[in-house]
Order: C-alpha cells, then structure tokens, then sequence
C-alpha cells in the first residue's frame, strides 16, 4: 500500500500506467541481474536470455491469437503506433497513399498522421459519433483508390469507448486495404483476435497491463509489406533493430499471461465499480455529463465533464486528498488546450476543460470510489463558478 500524508493513496489512474504485480517484478528479476546475457549472442548463456524472450513472444502471440513471429518487440505504444503509419507509407515511397483515422485518436496517431501529411500523404480524420463510436459506414465511405491503410483505435484511452474493430477489419479486408489498430487500452483488458477481426497491425504497451515501461509490440500479419522504423544491428528478424530489452520483454509475458487469465473475472468486478461511480456521480452531481458510450465502455473507464469547473483545479485538490485521477486536458509549455477527444465527441471547449478521468483495476475497492465520489462532490460544492 502507498501512503501519502500518512493516508493510503487511491490511485484511479490505470490507465495511465498500471501498477505492477509482484509476479511480475518476480519474474523479471533474473534478468535484471545474473541473466544479463545479450540475446543475439550464439553461446549458451545468452540462449537462456534469447529462450525467455521466445516464451514470452509465445504467451502474447496467445493473448491476441497471432503466431509468435508476427510479434515483434517495440519500446511501447507510440513506437508501435508510428512504426505502422510510417512502415506501410514508407514501402510505398509516401505516394498515392491515403490513410483513414479518425479524429479521437492517441496523439501518437494523430501526430504521426500530421508528420506523414508534411511528407505528401494525404490523411482523412473521421468524425465520430456524439458517445465516440466511429461509424463503419463511414469508413467504407471515405476509401477511395490511393487508400493503402485504415487506423482506427481498439479502445479510446479518454472516453473508454470500444470501437467496431470486427466490422472496419472486414470492411478493409474485403477492399484489400491494410487494417491498424491501437490497442494499446484494449489489449489484456478486453478480447481482442487478429484473426477474427481482420486485424494486420496492433500496437499494444506493457504498462497498462501491469508491465514495466518502455515496452511494447507490434502484431504485424505474416506477409504483410511494411517498411522498418528504426535501422540498426537487424533484431527481430530485421524489421525492429535494437538490442532487445530482455526484462522488459519477461515482464511483458508475465503481466500479459496474467492479464489473459484472469481477463473475464477482474473485466467484471472491475466494471461493478465503474457503473457504481458512474450511477453516484450521475445522480448526484448535477449537470455532470458522461462522456463516451455507457456500454460499449473499457471496464475501468469513468469519464465526466463538471459544468463550472476546471479540471487542472480538480485534479489538484484531489490530489490534496490523496486521490489521483486525469484531467481531460493537455498542458503544454504553459497553454492548456481542450482534449481533441471530447471536443470530438462535441463538448464545448468549457466543457472539455472541466472534465476529469477515472480509470480502475482490480487493486481498487468500493470504499476508494465512495470516498472518491464524496470527495468530488465536495470540490465542486466549494468550487463550482
Ligand atoms: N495509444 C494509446 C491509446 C494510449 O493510451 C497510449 C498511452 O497512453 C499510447 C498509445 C502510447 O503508449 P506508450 O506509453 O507505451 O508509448
């Protein structure tokens, strides 16, 4: 348990980064200490390093239903998001390539999109609807002959909402188009099979899963044409070069084979707090406005906007009392914009700017979102303009 002035701290931020499971921190220790041989070397020592790695490659092939040479190692989400993006844009030399993506996407989307449109790509941002669900029709409708890939997240990291991946995979698979998917909220959480959805590429991210940081990986279908990221020594088969990050890589298998296990168990319990926090706050708060769809939802995702606050102020003082939790919006060098997700879905920016983002797993209790609830409710009865 975590104190924090002398109380114990309630995390409500798993979405950001999971805390880790000492299984996992168990796993991983050998290789942080005596098993410290480099993977591509060819004696035995560093067999063992290269035999960890290969089981854990195996466990998350089964966690997604690929093959295990369709996994490859990344350092974590973003890489993987513009190792997509770039990979496929970059075999085709970035001309006559169009990329459909959608306007909620993780910034390591939506900038790398940005960077390729500089380099001649041209990209479509799909609208979505107002509870975030991006329409498939839509995505049939804005193909046109140059479109080489569609990206469209499995989950939404803000909002929670779980988007129609089956039917754009099919809808890609049926036009011949390469299919991408950010994963990296969805993946260990909810059941997500590259076969059955038609998926090509998925990026997905140990640490939201329990795993450490600066780990991740990328599902590319065997066969598929896509150009490296990053040049070097030719690790993983030679499409992702860097010496491998052997603990990191143990601590992922572990975090995922646990994660796989008890998926349905901890997705249930995990939702009973979320719709608890979402009926107490939607009851008893007035003029609170969820954001994102209340069914087709991540189990630990509770979004809210608060009319009359901001969410910098919020996440302040709940801080203050020992909770942490996201504010919807993104401060950078000093300017604090308005979080393209909500005013995607169309929040007003006022709107957006009084959001805040709770996001549980299975470490979190009932008493922690009642105690968390009052403590809102407080705030804003103190603070609201
Ligand atoms: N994509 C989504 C949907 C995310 O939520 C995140 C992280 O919050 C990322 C990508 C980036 O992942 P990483 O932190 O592993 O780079």
């Amino acid at each position: 348990m975590i104190m924090q002035n002398d109380r114990p701290l309630i995390y409500l931020d798993n979405a950001a980064t999971a805390p880790m499971p000492r299984e996992v921190r168990d796993a991983m220790e050998p290789y942080l200490s005596e098993m410290y041989g480099n993977p591509s070397a060819v004696y035995r020592f560093a067999g063992e390093s290269m035999k960890a790695v290969r089981h854990s490659r195996d466990i998350i092939a089964g966690v997604i239903g690929a093959l295990p040479e369709e996994i490859y190692f990344t350092s974590g989400g973003t890489e993987s998001d513009n190792w997509a993006l770039f990979g496929v844009c970059e075999a085709r030399g970035f001309k006559d390539c169009h990329i459909i993506t959608t306007q909620i996407e993780h910034h390591a989307v939506i900038n790398t999109c940005k960077r390729l449109e500089r380099l001649g790509v041209r990209v479509t941002y799909l609208p979505v609807s107002s509870d975030g669900l991006v329409d498939p029709a839509d995505v049939q409708k804005a193909i046109s002959p140059d479109t080489v890939l569609i990206s469209v997240m499995a989950a939404n990291n803000e909002i929670g909402t779980i988007e129609p991946v089956s039917e754009i995979g099919k809808i890609a698979r049926e036009r011949n188009i390469l299919f991408h998917t950010d994963a990296v909220q969805a993946f260990g959480h909810i059941p997500v099979d590259v076969g059955a959805m038609n998926i090509d590429m998925l990026s997905a991210s140990a640490h939201k899963i329990g795993g450490p940081k600066g780990i991740g990986l990328m599902y590319v279908r065997k066969g598929l044409d896509i150009y490296p990221f990053l040049h070097g020594g030719k690790q993983e088969r030679g499409r992702r070069s860097g010496t491998l990050n052997v603990p990191g890589i143990v601590g992922f298998g572990a975090a995922a084979e646990l994660a796989h296990k008890n998926m349905a168990e901890d997705a249930v319990y995990v939702s009973s707090l979320r719709d608890h926090m979402i009926s107490r706050i939607s009851e008893e708060i007035p003029d609170a406005k969820l954001n994102g769809n209340l069914s087709l939802r991540l189990p630990g995702n509770v979004s809210f906007c608060f009319k009359g606050m901001e969410s910098e102020t919020m996440v302040i003082l709940l801080d203050r009392a020992g909770i942490c939790a996201s504010g919807g919006s993104a401060c950078s060098s000093g300017a604090t914009e308005p979080s393209h997700v909500l005013l995607a879905i169309g929040r007003t920016t006022d709107e957006a700017n009084g959001s805040l983002r709770f996001t549980m797993d299975k470490q979190n209790t009932i008493e922690e979102i009642d105690l968390t609830v009052d403590t809102i409710k407080t705030i804003i009865n103190e603070h609201r303009i």
